[in-house]
């Protein structure tokens, strides 16, 4: 018999705040054992549940299935493995939807995915899905019990041509049979409020997870803000120049950035939040404590 996961929206309709932890899978073996560590140090502050990222090639969607065992198997995480469009026909995709869902998963992050390296824009693979609407579509016709996240932009998707014509998409996801929402990072909480504000008035009621992300290096944050379109506020860019090499300061810096942030979010009614950690354990630890005080 195997162990099946509750789905996620039962925790949602709870009405208490959900913490989530992201991971990516590692390259190589001493990456899986240095993740394990992190799972082991993250076991103490009690995840609701943790999320396994999906790569575009075939070796690292493997290995996101043999994370998302470890982390479910050995950890006893509530887990939620990540699935893209990218590079799958739509019979491949219902074929890892019921391997997921044979394996007890109860959850997916469903998304188009980003181009693989190299790659400039995101292309449809052979009888496959050009946007995660369609995703959703099948993953809820192929096996109805999945509990489906799907991506939010509160700072817009780059691609979007309008922050209407994004809203409009994420209402799809929605429409098609997503239960909740979790964002791209962001650094300026007005962003997620206005973004929440504008998805209720767009009737979009399920629950909207803030994505944030503790800064590790400043050369790191401008890379993936200038990637996903997200802004970096003056004051954090500022406190994170002054810190300049020394990665000690730069990282104390991100934590007491995504404190205040999340101390606000959690305040003003967000349901949870879920954490970027680049498979890192100590902002994530160093996060639970200080919300504890
Ligand atoms: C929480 C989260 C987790 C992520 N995890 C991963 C991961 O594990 N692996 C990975 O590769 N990437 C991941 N990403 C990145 C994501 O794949 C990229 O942002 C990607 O470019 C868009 O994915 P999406 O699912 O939001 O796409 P979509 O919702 O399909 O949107 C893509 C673009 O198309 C537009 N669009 C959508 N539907 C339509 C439509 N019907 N008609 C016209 N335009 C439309 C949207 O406005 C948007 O500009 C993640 C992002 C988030 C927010």
């Amino acid at each position: 018999m195997i162990n099946v996961d509750r789905p996620l929206s039962e925790l949602f309709a709870q009405r208490r705040p959900l913490r989530s932890i992201e991971f990516f899978p590692p390259k190589d073996a001493a990456g899986v054992e240095a993740l394990r560590q992190t799972a082991a140090a993250l076991k103490r502050i009690a995840p609701d549940f943790v999320s396994v990222t999906y790569g575009a090639g075939g070796s690292t969607r493997q290995r996101t299935a043999e994370v998302s065992a470890i982390l479910r198997g050995e950890f006893g995480f509530t887990v939620m493995p990540h699935l893209t469009c990218v590079g799958h026909s739509r019979a491949e995709l219902a074929e890892i939807a019921d391997k997921i869902h044979a394996d007890g998963f109860r959850n997916v992050m469903a998304l188009r995915g980003d181009p693989p390296k190299g790659a400039q824009q995101f292309s449809v693979a052979p009888d496959g899905l050009r946007y995660a609407n369609e995703l959703v579509s099948l993953l809820k016709e192929r096996q109805p019990d999945l509990c489906l996240g799907v991506g939010g932009y509160p700072e817009k998707h780059p691609e979007a041509p309008s922050p209407e014509a994004d809203l409009e998409n994420l209402r799809r996801k929605v429409d098609a049979g997503a239960a909740f929402v979790t964002t791209q990072l962001f650094f300026d909480n007005e962003a997620y409020y206005r973004f929440v504000e504008r998805c209720r008035r767009a009737s979009i009621t399920v629950p909207i997870v803030p994505g944030v992300m503790p800064v590790l290096s400043l050369k790191q944050v401008q890379r993936f803000t200038s990637m996903c379109g997200t802004s970096l506020p003056a004051t954090l860019l500022r406190r994170l120049e002054a810190a300049g090499d020394a990665p000690e300061i730069v990282e104390a810096v991100g934590i007491d950035w995504s404190l205040t942030q999340i101390r606000d979010l959690l305040a003003r009614g967000a349901p949870g939040y879920h954490l970027y950690i680049l498979n890192r354990a100590k902002s994530a630890l160093a996060l639970a404590a200080g919300l504890a005080a």
